[in-house]
């Protein structure tokens, strides 16, 4: 089969979030069964340029009255085919928050069905994500679908239904077949109207992580390599290393990570009690997180100033957005904290595992489908092939979040041997794309049928 997606971010080269990470490693994931895969990202200036591979200018065409180049080169091993608009679109130096976000994203959705049309590609399904490239479900039918790409079906990928509300009703209903990244947030919102009347087509499939790119047996960011046969050596080196590197006390403590964007989905109130209740039981805490609203990220700064004198050896809050470093947090920390108010399905908490961290969370979306509370979810751990392996917590106030915490760094005071066992045994959990990337190729192979 051959696919192509056509998306505005790509990990690592254009990634803000999540979206960015499984546009990359749902296609590795494919590729490695043996399917097709190209990518069709736009060229935006602020590409990270070191991660993409023999790129070169293959072609130009015209379209929307500019002259369109297209570049090509390799990213992960994917091809990946480079929109770049010589009307300066794609060169704001950001890849969001643009005034002209929507106008942007149309007509790159546009150029990009308008390339495969004139380049003779005959996919058999093209995969777009979220509000940012919807615009391909009704532009391809409208414009492309009777004109050389019959036999070619639509996908379209919920990732938030937060973002586009508009843009996400439209491409329900002109796609052939419509995705969520998890089945919990699938039910979640399949109330909302611009879902309910295209339940037929709906599916929840669970998000994974490239076990490739997050492996702590190979990653250059940090100290020693591990797999769960050495987990306690590979996460005391990297938990040293951490401390060092952020000028922490180097001292055996319960070590809290997150790792988030600040926005209101992710609990920010939680986050800061969290911050506050891991400090008061003698614990340490990094998180490192960029916010998009500025005045979140004042709010962040001066909290981070006030930790800072305070708190100066257990406490730290990086506030950019640092990939080297969350590979070490991911590694170093105890516990990875995920408080979601909604979540899709979030893969802070899927990596913290395959590091051997153990996830705290809110038990919504995505994060009930992955985190098995050790306390409370025995049964349904078990009804998955799975044994426990974090802690949950329901409720939206600090109670809850206390609820969780609170058992989890005492089960690391009390119990170190239970703790490593624990450790060893979420790392051994597979959260790879082996088993989501072949519900993907039923659900490709059921669109063409
Ligand atoms: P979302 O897509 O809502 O941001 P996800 O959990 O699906 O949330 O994905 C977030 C991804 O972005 C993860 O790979 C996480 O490691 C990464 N990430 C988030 N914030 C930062 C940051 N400040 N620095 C580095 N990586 C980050």
């Amino acid at each position: 089969m051959h696919i192509v997606h056509i998306a505005v971010e790509m990990a690592p080269i254009a990634k803000v979030g999540g979206l960015g990470d499984v546009v990359t490693s749902l296609s590795r994931a494919v590729q490695d069964l043996n399917h097709s895969v190209d990518i069709i990202l736009p060229k935006y200036d602020c590409l990270k340029f070191n991660h993409v591979k023999d790129l070169h200018c293959q072609r130009s065409y015209s379209w929307g009255g500019t002259e369109i180049k297209v570049w090509f080169g390799k990213v992960e091993g994917l091809s990946v085919y480079f929109l770049e608009p010589q009307n300066g679109m794609f060169s704001a130096g950001c890849i969001y928050g643009c005034k002209n976000d929507g106008e942007r994203f149309g007509f790159f959705c546009h150029a990009a069905l308008e390339f495969l049309q004139q380049g003779g590609f005959h996919p058999d399904i093209i995969h777009c994500h979220d509000w940012s490239s919807a615009p391909v479900a009704w532009l391809f039918k409208d414009h492309y679908m009777h004109y050389g790409l019959s036999k070619t079906r639509v996908v379209f990928t919920i990732h938030n239904l937060e973002f586009g509300v508009n843009n996400i009703g439209k491409a329900m209903q002109y796609s052939d077949k419509a995705t969520t990244v998890s089945p919990t947030y699938s039910r979640e919102i399949s109330g909302n109207p611009v879902i309910a009347s295209h339940l037929h087509k709906f599916h929840g499939i669970l998000n994974g992580i490239d076990p490739d790119i997050w492996d702590p047996y190979n990653d250059k960011f940090i100290p020693v390599p591990y797999t769960s046969e050495n987990v306690v050596e590979g996460k005391r080196a990297a938990k040293e290393a951490l401390q060092q590197r952020l000028g922490l006390k180097k001292a055996d403590l319960p070590l809290v990570g997150i790792i988030t964007r600040l926005t209101h989905q992710k609990g920010i109130h939680l986050i800061k009690h969290a911050i506050w209740r891991t400090l008061e039981r003698n614990g340490q805490v990094v998180l490192l997180g960029s916010a998009p609203d500025p005045r979140i990220q004042n709010d962040f700064v001066n909290l981070a100033n006030h930790l800072h004198s305070s708190h100066h050896d257990r406490a730290r809050l990086c506030l950019n957005y640092d990939e080297p470093l969350s590979h070490l947090i991911y590694a170093g920390a105890d516990f990875i904290l995920v408080p979601s108010l909604f979540e899709p399905c979030g893969l802070t908490q899927l990596t913290a595992m395959r590091y051997g961290s153990i996830a705290v969370v809110r038990k919504t979306g995505g994060l009930f489908d992955t985190v098995f509370d050790v306390d409370h979810d025995k049964e349904r751990a078990e009804a998955q092939g799975l044994e426990p392996n974090g802690f949950s917590f329901d409720g939206a106030d600090p109670a809850g979040v206390d609820y969780a915490l609170n058992r989890a760094i005492s089960a690391w005071y009390d119990g170190r041997d239970w703790f490593n066992s624990l450790c060893k045994k979420v790392m051994e959990q597979d959260w790879s794309w082996n088993k989501p990337a072949l519900d993907y190729l039923e659900l490709y192979h059921s669109a063409r049928k």
